[in-house]
């Protein structure tokens, strides 16, 4: 497990590309803590599971693009200027005339915060095939796809397991994160397409939580035989506030999550997978990566939202080096 992952990167052209991610970004509306009758007032951010990883990427470093629709109107515009911000292109980002961009709210109360999504027949949910590009394939080493792209529409589903196919077919690293929201699709279905997709990918990205909802496993490590039974090859389990579990050719390894006073952990897996690919793609050691990609993610948990509080390259190394992991 020390060896670099990807093999070294060789004659790059100006237009090469780490990481291309397709999915559904969204614009967040997050009720402000302290403030809960119905009246509050609520903050703008911005969120959508691989969108806050393909930022999360960029900001380590990374050559990102982002696939997805949007629709043409104030909310997809706002999300033009992030990614345009955040140097994440946007060559196939495509607008809907007419579409409309989804959005989602979080509220606070007793139980925690709650998500409440307005996002049915967004513009992310018409995304076909033809979206991505074999000439975009060519020009990355890594793909990124989750399964809330399988989840909403049958559309995006295709399009994203013809990106992870043909990706394959041209040597792209494929990742792949479940993301499994109950509430987008019923269970068998979920089970049937994230395992295909699984099948599929090089690195598979669950949660805990994911492969409870999906395996009916209560431990990591039942976790993790399931992921072999359905023929993962590689498979990092991300365990929240514990550790992350690396199942890597036979072989099961663990790297311990940074301890930090948590405000929002909420966008943490994204952020996550973000920063994993962007050090995969410069050569590190699939433990190495993960080590940088816990203190990314513990750090992100420090702030409210999933994108306003991602840090950056020289932040992350500042954290390591305090802690004696430079
Ligand atoms: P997901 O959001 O995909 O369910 P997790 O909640 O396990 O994933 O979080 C992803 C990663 O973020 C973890 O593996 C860990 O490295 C980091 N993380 C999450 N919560 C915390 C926390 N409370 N303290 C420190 N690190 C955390």
């Amino acid at each position: 497990m020390t060896a670099a992952f990807l093999s070294p990167r060789s004659g790059d052209s100006p237009d090469a590309l780490d990481i291309v991610a397709i999915g559904e970004a969204m614009v967040e509306f997050n009720q402000q803590p302290g403030n809960l009758s119905a009246s509050s007032a609520y903050v703008q951010g911005f969120g959508g599971d691989t969108s806050n990883m393909v930022i999360a990427a960029s900001r380590q470093g990374a050559r990102t693009a982002y696939v997805t629709r949007i629709g043409d109107d104030a909310f997809g515009g706002l999300l033009q200027d992030l990614w345009r911000q955040e140097g994440v292109e946007t060559s196939a980002v495509r607008v809907v005339p007419g579409g409309r961009t989804g959005a989602y709210f979080v509220t606070h109360g007793p139980q925690g915060h709650a998500f409440s999504y307005a996002r049915s027949h967004s513009a992310a949910t018409g995304l076909t095939a033809a979206d991505i590009p074999d000439s975009l394939l060519a020009r990355t080493r890594m793909l990124h796809a989750s399964g809330i792209s399988l989840a909403i529409s049958s559309s995006a589903a295709n399009a994203t397991l013809s990106a992870m196919e043909r990706a394959t077919d041209v040597g792209v690293t494929v990742c792949f994160d479940p993301n499994v929201r109950p509430t987008l699709w019923p269970m068998p279905m979920a089970r049937a397409l994230v395992g295909a997709a699984a099948r599929l990918c090089d690195v598979f990205l669950p949660g805990v939580d994911d492969l409870r909802l999906l395996a009916g496993v209560s431990t990591p490590q039942e976790g993790l035989d399931w992921c072999r039974a359905q023929g993962v090859r590689t498979t990092v389990l991300k365990d929240g506030p514990r550790q992350v579990w690396i199942d890597h050719q036979g072989e099961t390894t663990t790297v311990p999550a940074f301890a930090v006073q948590v405000v929002d952990a909420s966008g943490a897996g994204d952020c996550f997978d973000g920063a994993l690919e962007s050090r995969l793609a410069v050569g590190d050691s699939l433990k190495q990566a993960v080590r940088y990609a816990a203190a990314a993610a513990a750090l992100s948990a420090t702030g409210l939202g999933a994108v306003a509080p991602v840090p950056p390259e020289a932040a992350v190394r500042a954290f390591l080096s305090e802690r004696g992991m430079a």
